[in-house]
């Protein structure tokens, strides 16, 4: 049976050496990091590579980043965090209406207890207008968090510019960087960031591993609170594995960056023209300027998204309608309805993502039945 995976923006596998890095500490060295004895000690090992190679990745202090569960708690803890921190001094949140889901329900969860919530416009490529930040800042901002790559598009926003603003005006700033994290280049300075949040599962390390960024007297209430592990930043006993694995994914990250911006830049000229070749109607989202690589967001006219991704699932080709959380919901999606498509564009949008171990034959191979599959269903 065939097996096409192009949802790598839902999730990667786990690399082999990432597996390899995380086997030593399900049971051999499997103490409590925290514990006094010796045994608990040795476990630790895998935490502070794991912060000098986010470090790396991010262009700030080993000691600016902790690790969390995941992207999701990453987010949720910025937002809730920086909204308590900040409660004495505003009430008032700026965000875009292209985030993910776990920045804009922990958003909504704080609009419901009286914050202020401004949700920001897209242009028609997914992209927000640095001066419509500008415009939404008031007296009472506690927060901006704006993405840095979209997850259904791949769109790239211009967080350097709005991060200026940021700092014109004392406004912490925080991005979700969960998609582009370890993909492309980042560096908090140069991108004026004081929050940022990674996912391991998204560059090829393990599922409940993630990361924040804050930089150093940035205003903050944790999340969790109990042992005090991560300098009291995030308590809990530290997922010796996951950061191992993590470890070693963000490691290969940094060594393969460059290989595989070539790669992933052939391999999504090739998906693209394969598209267009054999299919008809279609339209490819987004500015090709401000892209990741690796995702490409497809609209086929006429074709529902969910009965495609049905069909090409039964012929072994995997894609998404958009983001996972949300691809049992039928609603179309929130973040093409921003950039001003139509509900029905909406839902004949499919996203198509790419990953290391795609070759050029299976993009070939998956355009040809997609346009197969795509003619059958269109509706006239
Ligand atoms: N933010 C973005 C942009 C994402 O794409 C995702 C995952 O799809 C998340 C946050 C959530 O990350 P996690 O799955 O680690 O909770």
């Amino acid at each position: 049976m065939r097996h096409i995976y192009l949802d790598y923006a839902a999730t990667t596998p786990t690399r082999p050496e990432a597996i390899e890095a995380m086997q030593p500490y399900f049971f051999e060295l499997s103490g409590n990091p925290s514990a006094a004895h010796s045994f608990g000690q040795r476990s630790k090992a895998p935490v502070g590579p794991a912060h000098r190679n986010a470090s790396l990745l991010l262009g700030c202090a080993g000691d600016e980043v902790f690790f969390t569960a995941s992207g999701t708690e990453s987010n949720n803890t910025v937002i809730k965090g920086v909204a308590d921190a900040g409660r004495n001094r505003g009430n008032h949140i700026i965000c875009s209406s292209v985030e993910h889901s776990a920045v804009l329900e922990p958003c909504r969860y704080l609009a419901q207890r009286g914050y202020d919530i401004s949700f920001l416009p897209v242009d028609g490529t997914g992209r927000i207008d640095p001066d419509e930040v500008r415009k939404a800042i008031t007296g009472k901002t506690i927060l901006i968090s704006i993405m840095h790559a979209n997850n259904e598009t791949g769109t790239i926003q211009p967080i350097q510019e709005i991060g200026r603003i940021a700092r014109e005006y004392t406004v912490p700033f925080h991005t979700d960087a969960v998609q582009s994290f370890g993909h492309i280049p980042l560096n908090v300075d140069e991108m004026n960031l004081d929050y940022l949040s990674v996912s391991a599962h998204k560059c090829y390390g393990p599922k409940g591993i993630g990361a924040l960024y804050m930089r150093k007297g940035s205003p903050f209430t944790p999340l969790l609170h109990g042992g005090g592990q991560e300098r009291g930043r995030r308590s809990g006993t530290h997922n010796i594995p996951g950061i191992a694995g993590f470890a070693k994914a963000m490691e290969l990250a940094s060594a393969e960056m460059e290989s595989n911006a070539a790669f992933f830049s052939r391999l999504r000229k090739r998906l693209i023209s394969a598209l267009s070749e054999r299919c008809n109607d279609i339209t490819i989202n987004g500015d090709e300027k401000y892209m990741l690589q690796h995702i490409v967001s497809v609209t086929l006219k006429n074709v529902n998204n969910q009965e495609l991704l049905t069909e090409l699932d039964k012929e072994g080709i995997y894609i998404s309608r958009g983001a996972a959380c949300g691809a049992s919901r039928d609603a179309p999606s929130h973040v093409l309805l921003a950039m001003g498509m139509s509900p029905e564009k909406a839902n004949s949008t499919v996203r198509l993502s790419l990953g290391k171990w795609n070759t050029g034959e299976e993009i070939d191979e998956a355009a040809e039945v997609l346009a197969k599959v795509a003619d059958r269903l269109r509706k006239h």
